[in-house]
């Protein structure tokens, strides 16, 4: 049997290795700590939950759903947004409802990528936008992300030949893996950029809610002529710990949300409509509810801030997103000090490369652990004799 060129040719999803060497790690005894993965450790709010409840009762909701979303979410996403970020959005064909920002992410390529066109994917970066090119049959072209840029793209450095072949630029901030965040001014000149070569923008911001110390991430539509090239694409995973509920949504330009909603049409037929139910209550909870999650991460921030300088690792103290991004010690690659940090303290950090090859040199840690856990593994790291 042969498989496709398409699936051969997806890097081995780098969370499996991961989850491989921890299960490997626990048969011989050992209490690992997964610093690992996104995924929130804090509940889903009460009152989501017994929307769903009172949602998956009632039996209008067992049907197919409409694969655009129901108007209801569409308007709340609407409400949301102008409400957050005074983005004005028309729910009849500015938005779309997803299966989470990673099928969107997916959708787009397919909407959008035909074969041999370029997209520009940011590197260290979220591995879907190259899988999801990959699929479409594009080709990924490499976006730096460096310390000394802000870890932001150096967009007057794309060679002019490959911007005109391109078809689609990824940018995700509050970004992840390095938590930095990208300013009105950055902003406005990617929507020039892509005026110019005629790219679509997709801005990936699953953390738009996580800022800290009052800072709040901006959208990519906040930003004048947004709408003429680009798509936002975001997600109730984050903000409201919904990862394995399955939600979220595509917003902004009008013709690329009707593509992708063909797609979707003919692929998945959407979101189950309790689910959309529960996910009206979600963006309709007061703000105290995120205000509360992100003291929590900031806490954690802090503390892994403090820990990691303090045995003479060099880390940045991110504004937003839920993840620390540090140096690995001299005479390590990544893969080296995590496997070490795994084997000598029984924490598990991933390692930079994982994201690409300006990711070497550096390390992650979600600080999506409880806390009890998170300073345990502090405790274990700062045992470890790095000084
Ligand atoms: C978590 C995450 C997503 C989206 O997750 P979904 O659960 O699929 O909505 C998208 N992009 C990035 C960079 C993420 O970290």
């Amino acid at each position: 049997m042969e498989l496709s060129k398409r699936v051969k040719s997806v890097p081995p999803y780098l969370f499996a290795e991961i989850n491989r060497r921890i299960a490997e790690a626990r048969k011989r005894g050992i209490d690992v700590i997964s610093l690992g993965i996104g995924d929130p450790d804090m509940p889903t709010p009460r009152p989501v939950v017994d929307e769903l409840v009172r949602a998956a009762n009632d039996p209008k909701n067992h049907q197919y759903p409409d694969y655009e979303g129901l108007f209801a979410f569409r308007e709340a996403v609407s409400k949301w947004y102008m409400k957050r970020h005074s983005v004005t959005l028309d729910p009849e064909n500015e938005v779309l409802a997803l299966i989470g920002g990673k099928e969107g992410n997916l959708h787009l390529c397919l909407a959008m990528v035909n074969p041999g066109d370029y997209t520009l994917v940011p590197v260290p970066g979220y591995t879907p936008y190259r899988t999801s090119t990959i699929f479409a049959g594009g080709e990924a072209y490499d976006l730096p992300l460096l310390e000394e840029n802000g870890f932001l793209p150096d967009l007057a450095s794309i060679p002019k030949g490959v911007a005109r072949d391109a078809k689609l630029i990824f940018v995700n901030y509050p970004n992840n893996p390095t938590g930095a965040v990208a300013s009105r001014e950055f902003y406005k000149e990617l929507v020039d950029f892509a005026g110019e070569y005629d790219i679509v923008v997709c801005s990936d911001n699953p953390y738009s809610e996580i800022g800290f110390d009052g800072y709040r991430p901006l959208s990519f539509l906040e930003v004048s002529g947004a709408k003429d090239v680009g798509v936002e694409i975001n997600s109730l995973s984050k903000p409201y710990n919904m990862t394995g509920w399955r939600i979220g949504m595509a917003v902004g330009n009008e013709e690329i949300i009707g593509a992708m909603g063909t797609v979707k049409n003919n692929t998945d037929s959407g979101v189950f409509n309790a689910v959309q139910y529960a996910g009206i209550r979600a963006l309709s909870l007061d703000d105290s509810f995120i205000q509360q999650n992100i003291q929590v991460y900031q806490r954690r921030r802090d503390l892994v801030h403090e820990t990691l300088t303090g045995i003479g690792l060099k880390c940045l103290k991110p504004k937003a997103a839920m993840y620390m991004w540090c140096r690995v010690p001299e005479g390590h690659t990544s893969a080296s000090f995590a496997t070490i940090v795994l084997e000598k303290a029984g924490v598990v950090v991933t390692p930079g490369a994982g994201y690409g090859r300006e990711g070497e040199g550096y390390f992650r840690i979600s600080l999506t652990v409880p806390d009890s856990r998170l300073s345990e593994a502090m405790e274990r790291l700062r045992n470890l004799g790095l000084r």
